[in-house]
């Protein structure tokens, strides 16, 4: 066959079914260098996901296409071209591949000391190694057109055998070649019931039903089901954290079995502290998916004093404005620079998914926290949560002081200090203030002298130069911080609470997979009592549960308002301190510590009177915000016109978001936008707006820093994509 050098007269194919695959085209030979030569197709741009239904769909081998590498580029962006340059470059690779760590892994364990050498069996039997992939070309030239590349089109291994689907003669272990594959999505599924204890009858019947989208269902196909899925249970039961006695020995085999999990890994030594950083391929799916355009929290500093290593989570917030944990990481070390090398090993795996991938703000919980490398590495602006010094506040007043009166007051003072950052008062007089009034609460008052005082100028120096994040944010981290405590520390293995390993496989197994499992209940719609707890585990949503009306402000002194109670219609809640963060609610759960529903709604119906009750702290640092950007003198240039531009885009930004998450009917909203939505197919569904770019500048930035980037997002503007 002849080899084309240019693709500028290939026929576009347009099969008539709804999905094709590619029996249904015609390769043509296609290389512009002498080296490769590939098989090449042109399609419609619009019938893509037609296309990758169809090959997922191959009869001989059924399996799924992950995105394996993206690249992006701005329409305009070049000026001269080849007529096979790409707009966006997708490579899609057969889920079955293409690692393979489950033979001649190249270190093998200090068998003496082995405890369970039935571990080996629980690799998932989904790495395959299978080479299959192709790419997909958007054209530069021609948008409407999609340029199909396939370099191997078997689904084989690097030895040229079929390596999954029925014509696999080669599967593991006797007579296994007759067990239905199970894609990771199925076994990530199962595993994910079983560590849940889910009842095994149920999760045979979900097990069955999803692998029958690969084989069908008949008797045999049920009984090898219900094997495997005993074998599932028995391997997860008898799984140990414990690799090796030896707990660095033991991470260091797990590191080794577990490389497509791990973005970073350095082990201890004279010269460098001990950093591991976790993250499995769902949550870079995830990471990629939700933080895209979005937000990204810290939950930093977990088990400091219990644990071996802190435990540092990267979370995004999900569709549901959920905690997601996208990352873990376990180190002891915030030093500059081991931060700067894990954070960046982070963004560079996401950003070799997808290059255009950013965040619009990052979120710390810690003033201690160097924020220098987030600004360096994710280039946004840092945000401030105060979940972290409420909480510890609130446990103390409520452990050290008994009278509930002295708990209420305590609380509100303290509150009234970070306050004191926006209403001119000196803080250092409030705080003397409030050490001399509650003298006599000796418990708290060393704690507070000991544990904040010396570092306090820091964290309100921090809230003041940082915007702060919302009371949602604050639910959320804190629902995650619950959640986590709750998992590890109610554990059987608590004796191996100093072991990193430990740590370790309770992150990856349990927690993992009940976040996984929350996503997909959601998503999807089975498992209903998943589903609706996954939906109310934050307080931001339980407060929107409760009616405006049960809520009762006491309108002469504001001192507390009252809550009907949602389980007991005759019981109600005393909010004191109404519409500030720092109220205090006689529930248990706010009593333990935790910011309640109740408090949340009561502030929420306070918004709503804003006259009447000081607005929230994270309004009044964004207040703060807009009001020195208006106070800015700017002569009238075009450097105005184009803070102009800037500023109204940033508006119609804010005004969308603010409309979309009031609005019930997300579609309306959407088709009254300008801006084209990218369409996001294919990779997720139900997944958030891409059109959306809210970057405020980062405080600390050179004015030729900021002119160019202000430049750049103008182009960008005047591109016509935001
Ligand atoms: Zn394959
Ligand atoms: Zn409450």
């Amino acid at each position: 066959m002849e080899i084309k050098d240019s693709i500028i007269d290939l026929p576009v194919q347009d099969p008539e079914n709804e999905e094709f695959s590619s029996v249904d085209l015609t390769w043509t030979k296609f290389g512009s260098t002498d080296q490769l030569v590939d098989e090449v197709a042109l399609i419609p741009y619009e019938r893509v996901d037609a296309f990758i239904n169809g090959e997922c769909n191959n009869i001989e081998c059924p399996t799924r296409f992950h995105i394996e590498r993206g690249r992006k580029r701005e329409p305009g962006s070049l000026k001269e071209c080849k007529d096979d340059e790409y707009l966006l470059y997708r490579l899609y690779w057969c889920s079955f591949g293409p690692e393979n760590y489950g033979e001649g892994g190249s270190i093998l364990p200090s068998r003496r000391y082995r405890l369970n050498t039935r571990n080996r069996a629980a690799r998932p039997q989904s790495m395959r190694g299978c080479t299959c992939h192709f790419i997909v070309k958007r054209l530069y030239a021609r948008p409407s057109l999609a340029l199909l590349i396939y370099n191997d089109r078997r689904h084989v291994n690097k030895s040229g055998f079929v390596c999954h689907g029925p014509l696999d003669r080669d599967a593991i272990g006797p007579g296994a070649k007759k067990i239905p594959y199970i894609g990771n999505e199925i076994q990530q599924q199962t595993m994910s019931l079983l560590y849940l204890g889910i009842p095994e009858e149920n999760v045979l019947q979900t097990h069955i039903e999803g692998i029958q989208r690969y084989c069908g269902s008949n008797a045999k196909v049920n009984s090898l089901a219900s094997q495997y899925v005993q074998k599932l249970e028995m391997i997860i039961k008898r799984s140990t954290h414990e690799l090796d006695l030896d707990d660095q020995a033991s991470i260091r085999m797990w590191v080794e079995r577990n490389r497509k999990s791990v973005f970073f890994y350095q082990d201890s030594s004279e010269t460098d502290p001990f950093i591991l950083g976790i993250q499995t391929e769902w949550q870079l799916q995830q990471m990629i998916r939700f933080g895209h355009q979005s937000l990204l929290a810290a939950h930093s500093s977990f088990g400091i004093s219990k644990l071996k290593y802190p435990l540092y989570t990267l979370l995004a917030f999900d569709s549901r404005q959920h905690p997601l944990p996208v990352a873990w990481i376990i180190t002891r070390t915030s030093a500059k620079r081991d931060v700067s090398k894990w954070m960046k090993a982070l963004s560079d795996r996401v950003r070799a998914v997808e290059s255009s991938w950013m965040v619009s703000g990052f979120i710390i919980d810690d003033a201690a926290v160097e924020v220098d490398p987030i600004r360096d590495v994710f280039r946004c602006p840092v945000l401030f949560c105060l979940w972290r010094i409420r909480r510890s506040w609130l446990r103390n007043v409520v452990k050290k002081c008994s009278n509930i009166e002295v708990q209420r007051e305590i609380f509100k003072r303290l509150g009234k200090i970070m306050y004191s950052i926006w209403d001119g008062s000196d803080s250092v007089v409030s705080l003397e203030e409030f050490i001399q009034d509650f003298v006599d609460q000796t418990a708290f008052m060393q704690y507070f002298k000991e544990s904040w005082v010396p570092k306090i100028d820091m964290w309100l120096a921090t809230m003041k130069n940082l915007p702060l994040a919302s009371q949602e944010a604050s639910g959320a981290i804190e629902a995650y911080h619950v959640k986590l405590k709750t998992k590890l520390y109610d554990d059987l293995h608590l004796g191996s609470i100093q072991r990193v390993d430990w740590l370790v496989h309770k992150l990856t197994t349990e927690i993992h997979s009940s976040y996984w499992l929350d996503r997909y209940a959601d998503e999807s719609g089975s498992f209903q009592t998943v589903k609706e707890e996954y939906i109310s585990s934050t307080s931001w949503h339980r407060a929107l549960q409760i009616p405006d009306d049960d809520v009762i402000l006491d309108d002469k002194d504001h001192l507390f308002a009252k809550v009907v109670s949602q389980e007991d219609g005759d019981h109600r809640h005393l909010v004191w301190n109404p519409g500030s963060e720092f109220a205090l609610c006689s529930c248990s759960w706010s009593m333990q510590g935790n910011l309640c529903k109740h408090i949340i709604k009561v502030n929420m119906v306070c918004q709503k009177k804003h006259s009447d009750y000081h607005p929230s702290m994270s309004f009044q640092s964004f207040r703060e915000i807009l009001l020195k950007f208006w106070r800015k003198v700017v002569d009238d240039s075009i450097a105005l016109d184009q803070s102009v531009a800037w500023t109204k885009q940033m508006h119609d930004t804010i005004q969308r978001l603010v409309e979309l998450s009031n609005s019930n009917n997300i579609g309306s909203v959407v088709r009254s936008l300008p801006v084209k939505w990218v369409s996001k197919k294919g990779r997720t569904f139900a997944g958030k707006p891409a059109a959306y770019t809210l970057a405020l500048p980062p405080s600390k930035e050179s004015a030729s820093q900021r002119k160019h980037r202000k430049r750049k997002r103008l182009s960008r503007l005047r591109g016509g994509s935001a």
